[in-house]
């Protein structure tokens, strides 16, 4: 393919062909460069595309970066520790991400990646280690106020937005 024929991944930013991943949205077509950016995008469309007169914080090349660590009650084995780091690593939008012992950290930019998609890469992870671990692995992924927090940094319409 040419690269003049390619587009951007409204999320991640990434060079994708037309019509990959394509969807229709207020009549403007976009295309992905995986279903977990598609998805994103779907959940939260204002973050990444905006409303006339008015960029949203992924047009201005915000990125917002949060830090979690999460805490388990027993230690995680040292295979154990590199499986969850591995699978946390593999998602788009992942800087950072450690496990060791009772310990697993994670730094990633809430634009491109949501708590669902870390908890399906640590339940991946527990399914694989067996025992006990998809449960303790998800009890140790707090839910707080994560979403309520993306929200409020969505594009506002402004007055004369009818949709
Ligand atoms: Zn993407």
């Amino acid at each position: 393919m040419k690269q003049s024929d390619q587009v951007k991944c409204p999320v991640c930013g990434m060079r994708v062909g037309p019509h990959q991943n394509e969807i229709i949205y207020q009549q403007m077509q976009f295309a992905f460069c995986s279903e977990q950016c598609k998805a994103r995008f779907l959940s939260h469309p204002h973050l990444y595309i905006g409303y006339p007169g008015e960029p949203a914080p992924r047009q201005r090349g915000q990125v917002e970066l949060k830090r979690r660590r999460l805490a388990l009650r027993q230690p995680l084995s040292v295979e154990g520790a590199a499986l969850v780091q591995e699978l946390l690593s593999g998602l788009m939008g992942v800087n950072e991400a450690t496990a060791s012992g009772e310990t697993i950290e994670v730094t990633y930019d809430l634009l491109q990646v949501s708590l669902e998609e870390l908890e399906q890469a640590l339940t991946e992870a527990g399914t694989r280690l067996g025992g006990d671990w998809v449960e303790r692995l998800r009890r140790a992924l707090i839910h707080e106020s994560e979403e309520t927090e993306i929200e409020a940094r969505e594009a506002t319409p402004p007055h004369h937005y009818l949709p």
